[in-house]
Formats: C-alpha cells, sequence, structure tokens
C-alpha cells in the first residue's frame, strides 16, 4: 500500500517544535505517523505532547528518558540537567500518561511498510547506546533485519549505509532513495532539542511509493518553547540552547 510515513523522534516535551512539525508533514501529504521515542524531557509541556502523540496513532517506542519519566529508577547515568527536568517530569505526568509510556515497546518492526525503528540502536536497545560513528554503526547493523531503520538518540539527524558485506559508511542528512539490496540505518534529528547547530527542528519523511527518503527542518517560536521552559522553573541552559541547536 503506498504510504507516506513521517517520522518524528526525540520531541522531547517541546509543544511549539510539535506543532509545527505535524503541521509540515500534513503539508506534505502525510499518511502515517511513527514516533522513536522521548516524547517527555528537557521542555517543559510533556503531558499536551504526550496527548497529541497518543491521538495521533502514533506508533511510538521508548526512549531513555520516557523510560525514567513514568518510572522511579536512580538517575545515576544522567547529566544532572537531565536529570532534573525528569524528576519535574515525574511529577506532571498524568498516571494514564505514565501508563502509556510504560507500556511502549523498545522496538518495532512496521507491518508490511519494511522498516523498524529503534530509539538508540539494535544492539541492546534496551541500553539506549549511542550510534555516533561507522563503528556504532556496524554493532547495529548485526541485528536489522529490514531496509531501512529509524532511530534518534543523539539529536544529529545522519545517514549509515551498508552495502553487502563492505564497511558501513556515513552519509550527510540530504535526501535520497533507497537502492535495493542495502541498509540504511536513518537517524531522523530531534523535533525538541536539535543538536547539530541547526536550530530548526527536524524529522524524516519516507514515501513508500518513491521509496525515497527526505529530511525536513522546520522553523518553529524558540522563544516560547523558552517561556514554557521559563514558567515551570527549569534550567535555563535548557532554554538557551534551543537557539544555538546544541
Ligand atoms: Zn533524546
Amino acid at each position: 500500500m503506498d504510504k507516506k510515513f513521517a517520522i518524528l523522534g526525540d520531541i522531547h516535551a517541546n509543544l511549539p517544535a510539535l506543532r509545527v512539525v505535524l503541521d509540515d508533514a500534513r503539508s506534505q501529504g502525510v499518511t502515517d505517523f511513527i514516533c522513536v521515542g522521548d516524547v517527555v524531557g528537557y521542555n517543559a509541556s510533556p503531558c499536551e505532547c504526550v496527548d497529541i502523540v497518543r491521538e495521533l496513532g502514533c506508533l511510538t517506542i521508548q526512549g531513555n528518558h520516557d523510560h525514567y519519566c513514568c518510572s522511579n529508577d536512580p538517575l545515576t547515568d544522567f547529566h544532572p540537567l537531565a536529570a532534573s527536568v525528569v524528576e519535574w517530569t515525574r511529577r506532571q505526568l498524568r498516571s494514564d500518561q505514565a501508563d502509556w509510556l510504560r507500556g511502549l515497546d523498545y522496538q518495532k518492526n512496521i507491518p508490511g511498510a519494511m522498516f523498524s525503528i529503534v530509539h538508540g540502536t539494535f544492539d541492546m536497545p534496551e541500553q539506549w547506546g549511542y550510534v555516533f560513528d561507522v563503528l556504532d554503526a556496524e554493532s547495529h547493523f548485526v541485528y536489522q533485519k529490514t531496509p531501512l531503520c529509524f532511530h534518534g538518540h543523539t539529536h544529529v539527524p545522519v545517514v549509515f549505509e551498508k552495502r553487502g558485506m563492505s564497511a558501513a559508511t556515513r552519509m550527510e542528512p540530504i535526501g535520497f532513495q533507497v537502492s535495493f539490496g542495502r541498509k540504511y540505518f536513518i537517524n531522523v534529528g530531534s523535533v525538541g532539542q536539535p543538536r547539530d547547530g541547526i536550530p530548526k527542528a527536524s524529522y524524516c519523511i519516507y514515501d513508500t511509493t518513491t521509496r525515497s527518503v527526505d529530511f525536513r527542518r522546520v522553523e518553529y517560536d524558540i522563544a516560547e518553547a523558552q517561556a514554557r521552559i521559563r514558567a515551570a522553573h527549569l534550567p535555563e541552559r535548557l532554554a538557551l540552547r534551543l537557539e544555538t541547536g546544541r
């Protein structure tokens, strides 16, 4: 069936960014929404973002922030800045929202669409390892059975490609057409806290008819996201980093 998927990741409770991304996706004729995890954390609108993602009927998996925001697990592995927001988010989420996050899987195959999703890597998905380079990507490709897999976690859009037995290569996040016989591991970037130096919200569109992947960057009202962070008394650094995309 012909479908156009918008694949969103690392929304991180940034409501103004999520809204413009959804508008942009609809203007592109998207038929289905997918989320590669981390709906919450870092920004100040976790409840609104969880509700929107649920209402979209958007297939979603559990990121590390999602996991810690709906559990009481110790935050020893978290940067203090991130940990303070996890603790705040725990107090915001309604019980039905926490239950929903808790019920999310760590990885998914999209039926009939030849792609899979994971937050970090298929190499122990519940440990949320980071894929920064081709070596990290190689460990992931061992477990990737579908031609395409979309992920997030680093907040930096990038494509890793694997041709047969040869070493994985890295491609810039520009649109491309899927070639048969190759595997692609695609980082969609972050809706709510981009870290590649470009402050615009990032996401991907995958068109099953043309077999093409498109990277989208959308401007949003950063000042509104910052105002929400300040009103919630979350760390000021989280507001400032949105301006620089770091
Ligand atoms: Zn994240």
